[in-house]
């Protein structure tokens, strides 16, 4: 049987004209694409700069450098996120210190971080699977606060923090197949980004990395950009289906994250909650048979107190999530047999 995969890009016939116009053109490398893609960032956000780079990995790592943070210096960073988070800070030379995340949406608990880290030097503040997390009441003086909006482009997040990261990795909203880029809206931290993203023929030696991306990349994200109201509606239409089919389920027990009901936002994942492991996993056995195939967003070998070898007492909620989440397929790219083979399965689920 054909599984429906878990995630999969859509690229349309336009975006391949886009592509092919670049190929054709003799310039493929950081150009004029590239360029084009920065201005369309800073017009989505509303003012400010924005410098397009390799990776959302590499856009964090001159996101925190860009706010100051160096040797020895600790960033927050919530507990259930993916370990780019602790590679930026420590390529910087940081230390990461990691905070518990809340029940209903998994963002960053600011009550925990005030209680349990509240001298470090900046946060990465994940919009969790689209959400928005609390950022204004994560801002103190002399903190500075990145938002990592890779998994929440085309949502409000954004303009809040010092600065903000997103990603064209193949599985995002948007893709190049890689890519990443740094905004803010004061430009400091955009323009430290260009100053170390290129090494070659430059007046003054300092060490500096090749985080540039290619105009064959920057292409394919802006002609995506283009239809990304469209995006939205297909996400969150694939979503209330599956709410709509759930709700047997979520009268027994099982919950979905909050966090995404509101108009502006764009819907990364549909995660449920299972009341325990065990039904979770009951869960992906049966959509398996389905044909649909699903994931565990965060195994807990991943949270990255676990990574830090960190004892598990301080992260129950992340811990628990680590059990008893699941993702299923939620992408433009699902057509309605599709969807429709999903919320059959859901609406078997108790
Ligand atoms: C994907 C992702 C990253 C890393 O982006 P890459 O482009 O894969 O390096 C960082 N943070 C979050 C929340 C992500 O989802």
């Amino acid at each position: 049987m054909t599984q429906i995969p878990h995630n999969k890009p859509l690229i349309t016939a336009s975006d391949r004209v886009r592509v092919d116009a670049v190929l054709t053109s003799g310039w493929i490398a950081e150009g004029a694409q590239v360029a084009a893609l920065e201005r369309e960032f800073v017009q989505l956000l509303g003012g400010g700069a924005a410098c397009a780079v390799s990776s959302g990995t590499a856009a964090l790592f001159l996101a925190l450098r860009g706010v100051g943070i160096g040797a020895g210096d600790r960033v927050a960073v919530p507990t259930y996120a993916c370990s780019a988070l602790l590679n930026a800070v420590h390529m910087l030379g940081g230390r990461a210190v990691p905070v518990d995340v809340r029940e209903d949406d998994f963002n960053i608990d600011p009550g925990v971080l005030g209680r349990t880290a509240d001298d470090v030097k900046a946060v990465i503040v994940v919009h969790c699977f689209g959400t928005s997390a609390p950022v204004a009441e994560l801002r103190r003086p002399g903190r500075a606060v990145v938002e990592d909006c890779c998994q929440s482009l085309g949502g409000p997040q954004g303009r809040a923090g010092d600065a903000a990261i997103f990603s064209f990795y193949a599985t995002k909203i948007v893709t190049g197949g890689q890519g990443g880029l740094v905004f803010d809206r004061n430009a400091t931290v955009a323009e430290s980004g260009r100053d170390y993203r290129e090494f070659d023929v430059r007046r003054d030696y300092q060490p500096r990395f090749n985080f540039q991306t290619t105009d064959i990349a920057a292409a394919m994200v802006l002609s995506q950009l283009g239809r990304l109201d469209a995006i939205k509606e297909r996400r969150r239409a694939i979503r209330a289906a599956y709410r709509e089919a759930a709700s047997g389920a979520l009268a027994a027990g099982w919950r979905m994250q909050s966090g995404l009901e509101g108009d502006g936002y764009m819907p990364y994942r549909f995660i449920l909650v299972a009341p325990d492991r065990g039904r979770r996993d009951r869960l992906r056995e049966a959509f398996g048979s389905a044909g649909v195939r699903t994931i565990v967003p965060i195994e807990r070998f991943e949270l990255l107190h676990r990574y830090l070898g960190i004892s598990p007492e301080a992260f129950p909620v992340a811990e628990r999530l680590a059990d008893t989440a699941v993702s299923l397929p939620l992408y433009p790219a699902l057509d309605d047999a599709e969807v429709a083979t999903i919320c059959n399965a859901l609406r078997r689920l108790s």
